[in-house]
């Protein structure tokens, strides 16, 4: 069934690179061995990838002070990569209309009591500006999978966003989730200045695959979907998120195959993935599912602190499907970017806030329901930055460049500075009395870490920003 006369061919010499056999087989035969993980807590510690065999040896941990020294590496790798910042961000759901059928979710075409629309450009105005009035600075835009739309479709509705201006907001990154497109259709979407685009696999797992994506719909296709990120990258993408949708097959094996979607990456265009998500499947409207391999909160965290370890360079995203609590206590050893304030309802953002969610206008259920403010507020108070930087990728620094967080010291220059400086405008502009009071105390003590003369340069800047200048990027 082709879409805009989508051309099916995958990349030159596309492979398929999750090994089944292998992966199972690491599973089962691979034992807990302690002074063997230290090793490898110091290899990634030293910011190297982790081979398949390395990451089958974390998943092998099991005693509970192998469980402590995992979570404290991955807590301190963390530290080092990416210092305090977590980045914020707000998905913004442009159109539900879907061809496919996948069984866990709530746009899928057989599901007669979903409600369908497609946000046309006024509407998508009045969401962007409804955002940008919360503070927000980064989306991204999600899609079912329909002929409406095209990668020409996705390009106008991010040019949109980024026209959008609300006062002092505007939106400086747009990231995509939307259905794989052919190389052509990356170099569209590429064109209208998108920042990362996402497609996830769901499952690595081919028969698992084949149970929850029929045969005969574009998404049953498994590997027109695993070959997408070679489509995106030949198309200009290189800022390229993965994922799977936990609950779906064995967490170990899933784990296992985003390392080695991620070493294809890396080993064949040396770039290797900007974002890893990990949805854990969510009740949806009508969805009766029975899961034989729901993820439990304590293998989520592990999950989380073994891909922390493994791919030390790419960004880990946990979304609003998790609750606050869940969020807490994962949010320590790993995680890099957070979605807050979400509303997955089309047009959810510009209306009164509702107590409840409609299920049936909405994909899944979501776990925190807080505002941004208050998402700020609770990532103050636990020391962490909130940060809605978008310099690198406006800066030229992806892809390969992207590497460059390897230099010792890129944090201090960078990313420290920006992320205070898009707290102190988020502050000025948009926080609460409360937040602003702690924004501020945070602002000072990070300050305080900083060499003298970066000091005096971030001070002149927050000068500025309280005089009402506004996007001062280092
Ligand atoms: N339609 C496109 C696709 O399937 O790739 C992109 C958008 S889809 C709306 C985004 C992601 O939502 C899917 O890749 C899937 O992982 C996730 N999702 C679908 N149903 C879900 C559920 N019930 N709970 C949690 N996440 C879900
Ligand atoms: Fe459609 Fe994506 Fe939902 Fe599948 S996951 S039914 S492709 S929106």
């Amino acid at each position: 069934m082709n879409r805009y006369k989508m051309d099916m061919s995958l990349s030159e010499g596309a492979v398929d690179f999750i090994d089944d056999p292998r992966f199972h087989q690491l599973i089962a035969e691979t034992p807990e061995d302690l002074p063997r993980c230290r090793e490898i807590f110091a290899k990634a510690l030293d910011k190297k990838p982790l081979s398949i065999e390395e990451t089958a040896q974390l998943l092998a941990i099991q005693s509970p002070e192998g469980l402590e020294e995992l979570f404290e590496a991955a807590r301190t790798l963390k530290r080092n990569v990416y210092g305090n910042r977590i980045v914020l961000f707000a998905p913004l759901y442009i159109g539900n209309y879907c061809i496919n059928d996948c069984t866990y979710c709530g746009f899928r075409k057989s599901l007669r009591t979903a409600v369908r629309q497609t946000l046309n450009n006024d509407q998508i105005v009045d969401q962007v500006v409804a955002l940008e009035d919360e503070g927000h600075k980064r989306l991204i835009l999600v899609y079912g999978e329909h002929p409406k739309y095209t990668p020409e479709f996705i390009a106008e509705t991010v040019k949109t966003c980024y026209a959008t201006k609300s006062g002092k907001g505007e939106i400086r990154r747009v990231n995509i989730n939307a259905a794989p497109l052919d190389i052509e259709g990356f170099r569209i979407v590429k064109e209208a200045g998108i920042g990362t685009f996402q497609v996830f696999q769901e499952t690595y797992h081919r028969p698992t695959y084949a149970k929850y994506h029929p045969e005969g719909t574009m998404k049953g296709d498994y590997m027109w979907r695993l070959n997408a990120m070679d489509r995106a990258f030949l198309g200009g993408c290189d800022d390229m998120g993965i994922g799977v949708l936990f609950g779906l097959y064995d967490w170990r094996f899933e784990v296992l195959s985003l390392v080695a979607h991620a070493l294809h990456l890396q080993n064949t265009y040396g770039v290797g993935p900007h974002t890893i998500s990990f949805p854990r499947i969510q009740p949806a409207e009508g969805m009766n599912l029975e899961l034989p391999y729901k993820v439990s909160d304590a293998d989520f965290k592990k999950l989380v602190a073994i891909l922390r370890l493994a791919v030390p360079y790419t960004g880990l995203i946990m979304t609003a499907r998790e609750s606050e609590a869940i969020r807490s206590d994962v949010i320590d050893f790993g995680v890099s970017q957070i979605d807050a304030g979400t509303r997955l309802e089309l047009g959810g953002y510009s209306e009164k806030q509702k107590e409840e969610q409609a299920l049936n206008r909405e994909q899944f259920q979501i776990g925190d329901t807080r505002e941004l403010d208050e998402v700020i507020h609770w990532l103050l108070t636990r020391g962490f930055i909130p940060s809605f930087c978008t310099s690198c990728y406006r800066l030229g620094r992806t892809g390969e460049h992207f590497m460059e967080f390897a230099i010792p010291g890129f944090i201090k220059r960078f990313c420290t500075p920006n992320a205070l400086l898009t707290l102190a405008e988020y502050l000025e502009d948009y926080s609460s009395e409360k937040t602003k009071a702690a924004g501020y105390a945070l602002i000072e003590e990070e300050l305080k870490q900083l060499p003298a003369e970066k000091q005096i340069g971030i001070r002149a800047r927050l000068h500025q920003i309280k005089e009402g200048q506004r996007d001062l990027l280092y």
